[in-house]
């Protein structure tokens, strides 16, 4: 089943060190995550979700699934695309489409930033901050609960994520304990703009 496969880690453990330590990175990628996407697969095992193309179809019709197709198919997708929103060479600024439209829907960079970890620090327990294309074409900062995404049927904020950040303890805990704020602090470092820059460009040609 290659159209729901189990993608490699596009860096080593220890490539986002400082900021994010090889042991939480080793443990997350390949213990979580791992369970995610194999217990997505027993779960849409001799269902309707066996079928569909890919996830977005999956997350289309989540309100027919079960609690094991929604939360391990949310912890799948989510954590490709976190995984993909950080690189070795991050940090920095938005490239310039992304930096166009983060300026007109949030005012300025550093307004996006604070909204965004207002998002990461204030959803209790756990979950994701992400920026998404909202069905308009606009970016929109939300957040979401356990493995839930806006792709989701129902969810509260709709649109196709481009950043997310893993606000659940098993992301930070080993090196940052309680500190949530300061592992979000430490993200800004590895955010890889080039990949928000293709997905934004992705989102809004669909
Ligand atoms: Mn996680």
């Amino acid at each position: 089943m290659s159209k729901f496969e189990f993608k490699k880690l596009p860096y080593a453990f220890d490539a986002l060190e400082p900021h994010i330590d090889a042991r939480t990175m080793e443990v997350h990628y390949d213990k979580h995550h791992r369970g995610y996407h194999g217990k997505f697969l027993k779960a849409i095992e001799g269902t309707d979700f066996e079928g569909m193309c890919c996830m977005h179809k999956v997350f289309e019709n989540i309100d027919k699934g079960n609690a094991g197709i929604r939360n391990n198919g949310g912890g799948y997708f989510n954590h490709n695309l976190f995984w993909n929103s950080m690189s070795p060479n991050g940090g920095g600024s938005p490239k310039s489409k992304v930096s166009e439209a983060i300026n007109k829907a949030f005012g300025s960079f550093d307004a996006f930033k604070e909204k965004f970890s207002d998002a990461a620090a204030t959803r209790f327990g756990s979950g994701w901050a992400w920026l998404i294309v909202n069905k308009a074409g606009n970016l929109e900062v939300c957040s979401t609960a356990n493995q839930d995404n806006p792709l989701m049927k129902g969810a509260e904020n709709a649109g196709e994520p481009i950043l997310g950040l893993d606000v659940w303890e098993h992301a930070y805990y080993l090196k940052y304990q309680n500190r949530r704020p300061d592992y979000i602090g430490a993200f800004w470092n590895v955010v890889n703009w080039d990949a928000v820059e293709e997905a934004y460009e992705k989102a809004l040609n669909k």
